[in-house]
Order: structure tokens, then C-alpha cells, then sequence
């Protein structure tokens, strides 16, 4: 049995100590306070613990059934997504004016962390939903916004993402899927997408897909893309959306993990569809789905990792095992072992670094949205450029991991079915490849966003960086912790002085990885520093072991988990000649 119960105290400290979102001018507008919001993540908490979590386990052995174009979702899933539609989940951060509650960014950040925690699987449908609906918003026609967000924000239909093509994964400037002008102002797309998360099921009325197609007259490669909206039903002449159009599912396939989500070949046959945003532009329209879709992947795992630290947790107090202490018992819960220990708190340091980096970054988006400072916006558009590789990336990285340490502790009963901790490792397993493979986060962080107007991202983290080391300077308590971090903090410097110093791309691109890897430790350090801070500030007037507990969880990944910095940057400084000069043959000389 899977074990979660949402971490709501952790979720407060976030949003009232951490964000501090009782002092912005957006939740003052909106004549909200912090209370409000802990009042409707405990509704979204009982949502997902009651609901949800049962169906996880019996959705992942059941699994999505294919039957001659039509998919049917596992027992259950069906009216758990009636009743998270019903009472306004899916439109929680959509504007007013088209259904939604306009609530902080934040709100559904925490709300996908939930829900990834208890059915990832269920998720899906809605996290590509609010994608979809992210994309609509901001480059769609008034035209489009009015027929298709208030549906979506309701949950009454939802929606999908269709960029990959057989031929075409990574590399979108080799997508096929045509797009021919039809004399109303609509296009008639052809062609076959692959992979296409929720694609086709029964839980919503109408499915509407955003879908990456070429104009007849357009460029090649990328920069002849343009985005279509394609919807499964089209409106009869009364206006009711129960036309089919040229979209079908030709299969479903089997796979690894996320089995009560359908991952659907979907064939296009004259479809009739309509632009969104400018032509031959689908890319940058398609980024913004994207950008939020991938910090969603990173939350899909942090949640994955919680659930793996929750259950192993559990776990390790009733196992009896060994002998350690001196008590009477004939052997000791396996949590007094030191391996055991290490791993839970492995998995606790990152996963509390991790949710408030992706807070912070989320809160962003409020600024941009309200801020009156045309500055603040700019560096708040900067921060969540350079974040989104590292939280999808890392996120999801230690997702893999953490889950199998969780599953270790486990020991045999693990990697059986019936506690889950399989599960959890097959369904971490595809968020380091949706989304853009961490592979190629590694190459947008090194390559665009390191080059993005001669680095001022990495300049303006660096600034904020060295302004709170400024005011932890002028913090006894700090010391400590302070140098804990410098050392770490010169690696990554010293690494980024010696790539922006390589002219030559391939070997640039040789260290993606482990630059990505030493930029994300740095950027949890500097939240586990600025959670240290808080903690240590309230503990002059709380006795709560919840602050105690901050600082030493921060502690133990200061010392043990940035120490990987130092390696990283030797890793780098080694260069990529080992690799990219090694010849082809000498790959299978022993085969
Ligand atoms: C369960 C599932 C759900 C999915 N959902 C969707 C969806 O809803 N919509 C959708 O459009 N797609 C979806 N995908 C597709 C997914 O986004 C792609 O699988 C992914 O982007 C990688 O593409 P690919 O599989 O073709 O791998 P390839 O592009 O063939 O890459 C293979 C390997 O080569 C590496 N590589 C490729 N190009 C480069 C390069 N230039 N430099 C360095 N390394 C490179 C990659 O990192 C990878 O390791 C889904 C896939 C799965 C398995």
C-alpha cells in the first residue's frame, strides 16, 4: 500500500514564511489571505488522499483498454474526473473571465504536486488540460478563447499536446503533419502523431488537440511550424459539439509505467482545424505550453519522490530487522540503521529544496502577471527561463533515484506489487524523457540560456545569489551554514567562467549534463540557505521541532550533497575529448 498524507505544514511554511504571499499586491487585490489558501489545499488534500490514491494502484493493473479507435479508462478514473471537474479544480489558476478562480500560480503547483503524489497516472488529463488552456490564453484568437477556455477551465473537455511524429521526436523541425488553408479562415491537417498522452479516453465530453503541423508554402525545418487547435467533436448547426471531425486514435501503447494514462497514436485525416497564434510561429506558441509543461514534469516527480519518502518512511518504523539498540526488542525498526537513515534523508533534503525552488520560480509567474515594474517582470521572465531545465531535469533525475532508494528500503517487499514502490519506479521512470529529455534540458541550459543576451540569466541569479550572502554576512547564526556553501558556489562559478571560455559547440555541449547537475545543486543550496534563515529566525520565539528539523535536513544537504559540486566540476574540467574522440569502432571491438 502506497502511504501519503499531504505535507500541509510544509506547504504553509512555503507560502506564508518562504513567499511570504501575505505581503504581495496580488493576493491583497484579490482580498485573499494565506489562511484562505491553506483552506483550499485541505479540500484538494482530502480530494487526493480520498480519491485518488485508492485508484492508483488498481489503475496501474488495469491500465487503459483499446478498442476500435475508442479507449476506456480504468474502473474509477472516469468519475474521480467528474468530481475534480465539478468542484473547479482544473480552472484554479485560469482567469475569472473564462471560469476560472484566478488564483496564484502556485495554488496549482501544489495542486499537481498532490495529485502527482497520489495518481500520476490521473494527473495527466488534467495537467495537459491547463497546458493547453496556457497556450490558448496567451496566443490564441479572442475567437478561439471564448469557444475553448471556459470548456477546458470547467473540465468539460480536455486537452492534449501533439508535437512527436515517427520520425520526428526531439528534432520538431522534421514534423510531416501538413496543414492545407481551407476557404473559411480553418485548415484541413493531415498526418501522424505518435505518443500523444491522453489522446483519446471517455472521461471528457470533447478532446481538443493542440497539434504542430506545415503550411503548404512554409520553410522547411523549424521555422516553417505553426500551431493548430483540432478538436475531436466539431458543433453541429445548433452549436453542439457532437460532429466527429477527421481525428482518430489508431492504437495505444504498452508501456513501463503511467498505465492508466492512454499513449496514443493518433492519425489526422483532413481534421478540420484553426491557427493558433501566427504562422509559421508554432514554435514560440508551442513553447509556452511547454515551458509550463515542463516545470509540471518536475513536479510529477517531486511528488513521486514524496509519496517514496512517505511510504519508506512508514516502512522503516514497523520492519523489524537487526539488532542496533540497546533495548529489549529481538530486533530494532530498520529506521535505526544508518544506511536507512541516510536514504530518507537523502530523499527529504531534495525533496523540500526542490518544491521551494519550484514555488519560487512558480510565484514568478504572478509577477509577471501583476507587477506594475517593467524591470521586475523582465528578471522574473529571466529566472523562470533558467529554472525550467534545472527543475524539470533534476526533479525528475532524482525522481529515478528516489524512488529506487525508497523501493531499497523495502528490501524484497519492494520490488514485489503490493506495497507500490515498483510502480512508483516504473512511473518516475518517463519524466526524464517527456517534455524534452533531460539531455536536451542540459543542452537549452548550456547552449540558449547560458547565450541569452551574453548571460545576463546567469548574471541576475548570480546577483541574487551574492545579495543574500551579503545579508547571511551580517547573520552570526549564518556562519555555519555560509561555509558550507562557498566552496560549492566557487565550483559552480569557476565552472561557468570555463565554459562561457570553450568556443568549440561539441565540447560546450560535452559538459550539459554535469553543468546542469551543479547549477541545480547550487540552486538548492541557496533555498536551503534561505530556509535555514527563516527557521533559525523562528525559533527565537518557537519551540516547533518543524524549524529544528529545517535546519538540520538543510545541514545534512549542505554537507553531504553539495560535496558532488567539486566532482562535477573536476568531471567538467576533464573535457569531452574521452568521449569524442574515442572511435566509433572501439565500440564494438569486444562484441
Ligand atoms: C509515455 C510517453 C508520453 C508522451 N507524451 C507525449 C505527448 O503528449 N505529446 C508529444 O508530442 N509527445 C509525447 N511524447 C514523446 C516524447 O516527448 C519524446 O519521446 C521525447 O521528446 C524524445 O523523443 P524521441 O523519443 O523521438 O527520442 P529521440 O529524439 O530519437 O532521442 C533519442 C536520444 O537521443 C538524444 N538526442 C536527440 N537529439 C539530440 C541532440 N540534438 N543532441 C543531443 N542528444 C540528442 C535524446 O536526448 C535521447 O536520449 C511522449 C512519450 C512517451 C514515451
Amino acid at each position: 500500500m502506497q502511504i501519503y498524507k499531504t505535507p500541509l505544514k510544509e506547504f504553509k511554511f512555503l507560502i506564508e514564511d518562504f513567499l511570504k504571499l501575505n505581503e504581495t499586491e496580488f493576493l491583497k487585490n484579490q482580498e485573499l489571505e494565506t489562511s484562505d489558501l491553506m483552506l483550499i489545499l485541505d479540500e484538494a488534500a482530502k480530494l487526493c488522499e480520498e480519491t485518488l490514491l485508492p485508484l492508483n494502484q488498481s489503475g496501474d493493473s488495469e491500465g487503459c483498454k483499446f478498442d476500435n479507435g475508442n479507449v476506456t479508462t480504468p474502473k474509477g478514473f472516469k468519475d474521480a474526473f467528474k468530481l475534480f471537474a465539478e468542484n473547479g479544480w482544473q480552472g484554479l489558476k485560469v482567469k475569472e473571465e473564462f471560469g476560472g478562480q484566478n488564483l496564484p500560480y502556485i495554488m496549482n503547483m501544489l495542486l499537481d504536486e498532490m495529485i502527482s503524489s497520489t495518481n500520476m497516472s490521473f494527473g495527466l488529463y488534467s495537467g495537459l488540460t491547463a497546458n493547453a488552456i496556457d497556450a490558448i490564453e496567451k496566443s490564441g484568437s479572442n475567437e478561439l478563447k471564448k469557444t475553448y477556455l471556459p470548456n477546458l477551465a470547467s473540465g468539460k473537455w480536455t486537452g492534449t499536446m501533439n508535437l512527436t511524429e515517427p520520425q520526428c521526436g526531439t528534432d520538431l523541425g522534421l514534423s510531416k503533419t501538413m496543414a492545407i488553408p481551407n476557404e473559411d479562415g480553418s485548415y484541413s491537417l493531415t498526418g501522424t502523431k505518435i505518443f500523444i498522452t491522453c489522446g483519446e479516453h471517455d472521461i471528457s465530453e470533447n478532446i481538443i488537440h493542440l497539434v504542430l503541423a506545415r503550411t503548404p508554402d512554409a520553410p522547411p525545418g523549424i521555422k516553417g511550424i505553426s500551431l493548430f487547435l483540432v478538436p475531436k467533436f466539431l458543433p453541429n448547426a445548433n452549436n453542439v459539439y457532437d460532429v466527429r471531425n477527421g481525428v482518430e486514435c489508431g492504437s495505444i501503447e504498452k508501456k513501463m509505467g503511467i498505465h492508466a494514462s492512454p499513449t496514443c497514436v493518433m492519425h489526422y485525416n483532413h481534421a478540420k482545424g484553426w491557427l493558433v497564434g501566427d504562422i509559421n510561429k508554432g514554435m514560440k506558441a508551442m513553447f509556452i505550453m511547454m515551458n509550463g509543461a515542463r516545470l509540471f514534469v518536475g513536479i510529477q516527480g517531486l511528488g513521486l519522490s514524496e509519496t517514496a519518502f512517505q511510504s519508506s518512511l512508514y516502512y522503516s518504523k514497523e520492519r523489524l530487522q537487526g539488532k542496533l539498540s540497546a533495548s529489549n526488542n529481538i530486533a530494532d525498526p530498520i529506521l535505526v540503521h544508518p544506511e536507512i537513515r541516510k536514504n530518507l534523508l537523502y530523499i527529504k533534503s531534495i525533496n523540500e529544496a526542490v518544491r521551494g525552488l519550484t514555488l519560487l520560480t512558480g510565484n514568478y509567474f504572478d509577477i509577471i502577471e501583476n507587477s506594475k515594474n517593467e524591470q521586475e517582470k523582465i528578471q522574473a521572465e529571466n529566472f523562470i527561463a533558467l529554472m525550467t531545465p534545472i527543475i524539470k531535469s533534476y526533479a525528475s533525475d532524482k525522481s529515478v533515484e528516489n524512488t529506487n532508494r525508497a523501493m531499497q528500503i523495502y528490501g524484497g517487499h519492494g520490488f514485489i506489487t503490493d506495497h507500490g514502490m515498483e510502480q512508483l519506479v516504473r512511473d518516475a521512470r518517463i519524466t526524464t524523457i517527456y517534455e524534452g529529455t533531460n539531455g536536451i534540458q542540459a543542452l537549452d541550459l548550456i547552449g540558449r540560456k547560458l547565450n541569452i543576451n551574453n548571460g545576463i540569466l546567469f548574471k541576475e541569479f548570480i546577483e541574487l545569489i551574492d545579495s543574500d550572502i551579503d545579508r547571511f554576512n551580517q547573520n552570526h547564526a549564518m556562519t555555519k551554514y555560509l561555509k558550507l556553501y562557498l566552496p560549492s558556489y566557487e565550483n559552480f562559478k569557476n565552472a561557468l567562467s570555463f565554459i562561457k571560455s570553450l568556443n568549440d559547440e561539441k565540447e560546450i555541449n560535452s559538459h550539459a549534463v554535469e553543468f546542469l547537475n551543479l547549477s541545480s545543486l547550487i540552486s538548492l543550496g541557496f533555498v536551503w540557505l534561505r530556509f535555514i534563515e527563516i527557521s533559525l529566525d523562528k525559533l527565537k520565539a518557537s519551540k516547533d521541532e518543524f524549524y529544528n528539523s529545517k535546519i538540520e535536513t538543510g545541514n545534512f544537504f549542505l554537507t553531504k550533497l553539495l560535496v558532488e559540486t567539486q566532482m562535477l566540476y573536476d568531471n567538467i574540467k576533464s573535457g569531452g575529448k574521452y568521449y569524442n574522440d574515442y572511435k566509433d569502432n572501439y565500440f564494438e571491438t569486444a562484441i
